[in-house]
């Protein structure tokens, strides 16, 4: 089985890349490294069967495969608000280029959407029937507008030309290998708070997302893939909801601190309250998040405790060499 991952060198596009190496695949790791990061996947470098390739969605690209996970767009608002005509391109060319090549090539393609095609949702929680609630012509809008317009062209491909497609509804997803600079709320607490800083808290910290540990995502995206004749989108997210303030709390608890907040004025059209209907991934893949948020932090502080400390110790200057003392 030939795999290619877009955006393979991202946070999740990482961890699948891991778990389709592990199932014996021969999977081709696609990214531009706009946020990617090498050592993301440096330790797959020496996998016979793991390739590396620098390409950009935008452009077209023929590679024979038999699956293909669409993962590539900077998933974080400070990322995709960045270069926001950018971030429409990589969602639709790079959706027009991957189901190119999957009709080419007979391969199935999953798209890497997000709850964000519900925008600011007025039905909670969120089943994949609710049309949504998005601003066109927002910051965030390059972003949601995007991913709604990749899903119509997979549904358009599937209807007009029977390519096998898959749609993923991602809900906040957090793990090991998130970029400490995203500005996402889990990685900047985690990183906040072992640096000894304040909490940045946005608006008043009532609004509430529902946040998945990345090994039960990428399992939720495994089965998708797997499963038969599943061509409506699929919500996956972990259906516990915290409002940020909590999510704070926890943070606090996992490190073992009390810590300092500090309010903020709440980003434009940020969603008050975010939580995914999951009963459709229970039932098609029988799928449901087994980790617990405590046990995830835990996990998370873990590695970004690490990733401090070196880099701490990439920024030490050597000691300068004892003098040799006499006799
Ligand atoms: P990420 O930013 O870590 O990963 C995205 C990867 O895509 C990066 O490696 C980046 O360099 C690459 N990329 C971006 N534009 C590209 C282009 N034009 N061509 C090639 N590569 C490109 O983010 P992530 O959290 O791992 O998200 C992965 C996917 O999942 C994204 O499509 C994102 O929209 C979706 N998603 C993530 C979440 C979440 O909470 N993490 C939620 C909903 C949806
Ligand atoms: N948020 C916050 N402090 C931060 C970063 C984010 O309070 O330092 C809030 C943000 O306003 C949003 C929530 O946390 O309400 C989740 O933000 P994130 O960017 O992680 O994801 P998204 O808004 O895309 O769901």
């Amino acid at each position: 089985m030939r795999v290619l991952v877009t955006g393979g060198a991202g946070f999740i596009g990482s961890h699948l890349c891991e778990r389709l190496l592990a199932q014996g695949a021969h999977v081709i790791c696609l990214d531009n490294f706009f946020t990617g990061r090498r050592e993301n996947v440096e330790h797959l470098l020496d996998f016979q069967n793991f390739e590396l390739v620098r390409h950009d969605v935008t452009e077209p690209i023929f590679i024979d495969v038999d699956q293909i996970y669409n993962l590539a767009c900077p998933a974080s608002p400070i990322h995709y608000q960045y270069n926001p005509v950018k971030t429409v391109k990589s969602n639709v060319m790079g959706a027009i280029n991957m189901l190119v090549l999957a009709k080419r090539v007979g391969a199935r393609v999953l798209q890497a959407s997000t709850s964000e095609v519900y925008g600011d949702p007025t039905v909670h929680p969120q089943p994949e029937g609710y049309w949504g609630n998005v601003n066109p012509i927002g910051p965030r809008s390059c972003y949601d507008e995007g991913k709604r317009v990749a899903e119509t062209l997979f549904m358009d491909y599937h209807r007009e030309d029977k390519t096998d497609i898959r749609i993923a509804r991602i809900f906040n997803t957090y793990g090991p290998r998130m970029a400490e600079a995203d500005g996402r709320v889990v990685s900047n607490f985690i990183v906040q708070a072992l640096r000894g800083q304040e909490l940045t808290i946005f608006g008043e910290g009532q609004q509430t997302r529902s946040f998945c540990y990345v090994d039960d995502l990428v399992e939720g995206l495994l089965r998708l893939m797997a499963a038969e004749g599943r061509h409506q989108p699929v919500n996956l997210g972990n259906p516990v909801e915290f409002t940020i303030r909590q999510l704070a709390d926890e943070v606090a608890r996992t490190i073992g601190r009390e810590m300092r907040l500090v309010y903020q004025p709440l980003p434009q059209d940020d969603p008050t309250q975010r939580k995914p209907d999951i009963s459709r991934a229970r039932e098609w893949l029988e799928w449901e998040p087994a980790v617990q948020l405590a046990e995830g932090l835990e996990k998370t502080v873990a590695y970004f405790r690490e990733r401090l400390r070196l880099d701490r110790a990439r920024h030490t200057p050597e000691p300068a060499p004892r003098e040799l003392s006499a006799g």
